[in-house]
């Protein structure tokens, strides 16, 4: 049966408007004026932005790191990231020790059916030994998977030698597989986080000392020059520091196929986070990890300035009991943090409601660039044709982003108390209410896999 959205302020990649949107079979059928066919149900959203659902193409649930699990599965995962606008995830399968691609895509099926609320797709993380995997990256298309991650950083686990690397990036070349790089030094990194404990250097912003920025310049930059030699194009995962993003604005500038995403933690948060008393710090611990302030300004510049093309999360939440792995050590601290669920609300305000930027802009940095760049062929954008995956959100509503409210499955938020403007009140999947005044109306199982296309820029 068909629904018609009524009265709102449409917000696609290209334009705002006052329009209606008819939905038909969970897709978005017309966005006109004054839409009278007839209809099992009207949404009034009047005085309302009515946008795409977000494309959060990073998140990390239910995955095994660092000894410990992320605290949020597919239920809770999706639940948090539809109560927060996103309809849509790309998350990472990362191969066990002994697991080959195909074993590791199909755990990673089973932790997701039956559970996930939002569609979801997935990119394949690629670790040591190489060799093995590159006679699966055509399963991987033909299962969907359009896009890998290749770690430069995480010695003697994920990490992956210059060669190994290189390698990869030829094979994906060929197949138009898109690279995504977590770009930061690991040698260096090793040898500076070894350095520190051996100095009885122990808390937890020593893991930040451990990895200055330029070990990410560095890395952005040798990244580039080997898709460069290797012809692929690289997409630079949670990009955090002005040096990086110098790389990126060089290589953009030579046309080169380079594309950088970013996280609201690294615009809102900064280093002195690794302050705080009683081992609080802790819970910011991430890789990369958390900047001083010019380089947030920094990023925030360059979301006006065209050199950032993704605002994802890098969601991977572990509770502050599962951070004191690393109470003697920060280099035992679970890497991650939650942000599912306040990407849309805390990135509407920092770049609609402070910095005045274009409503099309905050679209196409969080919903439709990176399913364009993901091969979400259905996804991110309102226009007819496209699954009708929509938010429909209050921009005047002023609110306290805090815990307790919140359903990330973790005992802690990094943006407690920060207060936003604006926030999704309705959010639709394939036309379907998943949430309504902020309450859900969702099954956990209804989200569906998305066999992703190739990525249209690769
Ligand atoms: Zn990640």
């Amino acid at each position: 049966m068909a629904m018609i959205i009524k009265n709102g302020f449409v917000v696609s990649s290209k334009e705002t408007k006052q329009a209606d949107i008819l939905v038909k079979n969970g897709k978005i059928a017309s966005v006109e004026e004054n839409i009278t066919e007839p209809a099992s149900e009207i949404i009034d959203a009047a005085n309302m932005l009515v946008m795409p659902g977000g494309v959060d193409v990073h998140t990390h649930l239910d995955m095994p790191f660092m000894g410990t699990v992320s605290g949020d599965d597919f239920e809770t995962g999706t639940i948090a990231a539809a109560f927060g606008g996103t309809t849509s995830i790309v998350d990472y399968v990362i191969p066990g020790k002994w697991d080959n691609l195909k074993r590791a895509v199909n755990k990673w099926h089973k932790k997701a059916s039956g559970k996930a609320v939002i569609d979801y797709g997935f990119h394949a993380a690629i670790v040591p030994p190489v060799h093995k995997a590159v006679k699966e990256l055509d399963y991987l298309l033909e299962t969907g998977i359009t896009s890998i991650k290749c770690f430069l950083a995480y010695k003697n686990t994920l990490m992956l030698d210059d060669a190994a690397f290189f390698n990869l990036l030829e094979e994906a070349a060929k197949r138009k597989i898109l690279v995504c790089v977590h770009a930061e030094n690991g040698e260096v990194i090793d040898y500076l986080a070894k350095k520190y404990l051996k100095e009885g250097k122990t808390e937890p912003v020593y893991h930040a000392y451990s990895r200055p920025p330029e070990l990410e310049g560095e890395a952005v930059a040798r990244a580039i020059t080997l898709a460069g030699i290797a012809g692929a194009p690289v997409y630079f995962v949670h990009l955090s520091s002005k040096q990086a993003i110098q790389e990126i604005k060089q290589a953009k500038k030579s046309k080169k196929k380079v594309f950088a995403e970013t996280c609201p933690q690294y615009m809102l948060l900064s280093e002195n986070k690794y302050f705080e008393k009683r081992f609080k710090g802790a819970k910011y611990v991430m890789s990369p990890p958390l900047r001083k302030l010019k380089h947030c300004d920094y990023i925030k510049k360059s979301l006006t300035d065209g050199l950032i093309d993704v605002i994802a999360t890098d969601h991977c939440p572990f509770t502050f009991r599962q951070k004191q792995k690393g109470l003697k050590n920060f280099s035992l601290i679970p890497n991650g943090i939650p942000g599912i669920e306040t990407r849309m609300p805390l990135m509407y305000n920092e770049m609609v409601v402070k910095m005045g930027m274009d409503l099309s802009r905050f679209v196409e940095l969080n919903c439709t660039k990176p399913a364009k760049l993901f091969g979400l062929k259905e996804k991110g954008d309102i226009k007819p044709g496209k699954d009708a995956d929509i938010a429909i959100w209050n921009p005047d509503l002023i609110w306290k982003i805090k815990k307790k409210k919140l359903h990330e499955n973790v005992d802690y938020t990094p943006f407690e108390e920060c207060v936003v403007t604006g926030k999704p009140i309705t959010v639709l999947s394939r036309g379907e209410i998943i949430i309504e005044n902020d309450e859900l109306k969702a099954k956990p199982g209804r989200g569906l896999y998305i066999k992703r296309e190739k990525s249209s820029f690769s």
